[in-house]
């Protein structure tokens, strides 16, 4: 068995899903399941919708369910979907979607407020549509499909917009709804993003989850591989959207695909790799629109040992917010470290990077939900100063560790730009520092520059 999930941008209009398919049917011998995202910047309208709805600004919501939910939903099933029988059930399963919708958006308009749980049913629709027409259209090209809610297989906890799987209950409920359909020859087709609670409440497991959700279902069912289908030919030397003459590369350990991940390359969600690395499972990302090409083989270090070159990609990440935590009593207290780190947990907020030196901790985050909060705990025992703005750039490749004066070719390659903050960790796979956010672009450019053209 085989995981395929395919992005948003691989399921964008009824052309692109005429692909998914082709490359499904040319798989089929190796029993997929499929994953499936919301049709491109779909997810983006729903949320906006539901913003909107908050702010009372409900004519304007009810105008982008028009426009935008109902129009390309329907004008997909009209050009994918020929049989009318099959086309007039999805065109009214789209209209009960769309009606939940807009009562969902009368709802939030009356209230004045959007919850984390209100904002995840919304968000989920996305995956409620792409997922039917998709399986629809199978089934127009003659392949034996299901759909399967994925609010049956992912259970997760109530963390709303960014739901941790429960993977025990989940394992167990793949195994009894999928692996049937499997030995019965027939192709499941489920949502990406989208699980439920015990309770059978709608969560989703954050932005970008739906590869998570692939990983998931692949590492609980022992999928031979997880086949991550997006826009670009793999991971490649940086963005392309900042570095046009990127490459692609053939193969990525697992510990560089998790620090690029993390690090902001979009190309994986960073919860992906973890499920997959615990039961071994390989992961490729392809390209939909051009199948045949090699792609990148997501492998462990010891298959890529030998591979040469140093730095092997540059990733970015914006919207970083540094905290500078200064005490003159640091040198003496050997705690220090552990109440300023305690003061994070309590506000459940991840730090990505830190540097430390006598008397100075900074950190950096990117969820500035309680950063208010947090600063005044840190002022109890401290001065604490903030910078908005920044972003963390982020060199990485197996063989840095074996590779000196990758520091000074980096730094040496961008001399003017003002670097806040310098990290590298234990492993040795990566190099970090933020830099102001403006300077991003020229940034990963020159560096692009100086280690790969
Ligand atoms: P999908 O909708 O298929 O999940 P995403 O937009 O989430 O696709 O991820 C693919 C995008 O990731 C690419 O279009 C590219 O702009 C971006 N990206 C960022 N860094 C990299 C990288 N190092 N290699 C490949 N793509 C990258
Ligand atoms: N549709 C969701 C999003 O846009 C999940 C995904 O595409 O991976 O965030
Ligand atoms: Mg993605």
């Amino acid at each position: 068995m085989i995981l395929m999930k395919f992005g948003g941008t691989s399921v964008q209009d009824s052309e692109a899903m005429e692909r998914v398919i082709t490359i499904i049917n040319s798989k089929l011998v190796s029993h997929p399941i499929v994953v499936v995202s919301a049709m491109a910047q779909i997810t983006n309208t729903l949320i906006q919708c539901a913003q909107l709805a908050r702010e009372g600004k409900e004519t304007e919501a009810l105008g982008l369910v028009k426009n935008v939910l109902a129009k390309r939903h329907h004008e997909t099933i009209d050009q994918l979907v020929k049989d009318d029988a099959r086309k007039n059930l999805l065109h009214s399963t789209v209209e009960k979607y769309l009606e939940e919708i807009k009562t969902l958006i009368r709802g939030l308009t009356i209230l004045g407020e959007l919850s984390p749980r209100s904002l995840d049913a919304m968000a989920s629709y996305g995956e409620q549509f792409s997922s039917r027409i998709l399986s629809a259209a199978m089934q127009e090209h003659g392949i034996k499909t299901e759909l399967v809610d994925s609010r049956g297989l992912i259970i997760t906890d109530e963390n709303y917009t960014k739901a941790a799987p429960l993977i025990d209950v989940s394992k167990a409920r793949m195994k009894e709804i999928l692996l049937p359909l499997l030995v019965s020859g027939i192709v499941p087709v489920t949502q990406g993003f989208v699980g439920s609670t015990r309770h059978g409440v709608t969560t989703t497991l954050g932005r970008d989850g739906s590869d998570y959700s692939a990983a998931i279902i692949g590492a609980s069912l022992d999928a031979e591989v997880i086949e991550i289908w997006t826009d670009v030919d793999g991971i490649l030397t940086a963005d392309p959207k900042l570095v046009p003459q990127a490459k692609v590369l053939e193969t990525v350990t697992f510990e560089e695909a998790s620090e690029l991940a993390y690090f902001g390359a979009k190309v994986l969600h960073p919860s992906t790799l973890l499920p997959a690395v615990e039961k071994k499972i390989p992961v490729h990302v392809y390209n939909t629109k051009r199948p045949a090409a090699v792609g990148t083989r997501i492998v462990s270090s010891e298959v890529n040992e030998g591979q040469s070159g140093s730095v092997n990609s540059i990733a970015y990440k914006k919207g970083i917010t540094v905290i500078n935590v200064y005490s003159a009593r640091m040198l003496l207290a050997h705690g220090f470290l552990k109440s300023i780190f305690e003061v994070f947990d309590r506000f459940e907020t991840s730090v990505d990077l830190v540097a430390t030196s006598e008397v100075n901790v900074s950190l950096t985050i990117d969820d500035q939900r309680n950063l208010q909060a947090i600063v005044n705990e840190l002022k109890k025992f401290s001065t604490v100063t903030v910078e908005h703005d920044k972003a963390i750039i982020c060199l990485v490749g197996e063989q840095m560790r074996y590779t000196p004066g990758i520091s000074a070719r980096a730094f040496g390659a961008i001399p003017r730009m003002n670097i806040v903050m310098i990290s590298q960790g234990a492993s040795e796979v990566n190099l970090s520092f933020i830099i102001d956010e403006t300077d991003v672009q020229l940034a990963v450019q020159k560096l692009h520059k100086e280690f790969f053209e």
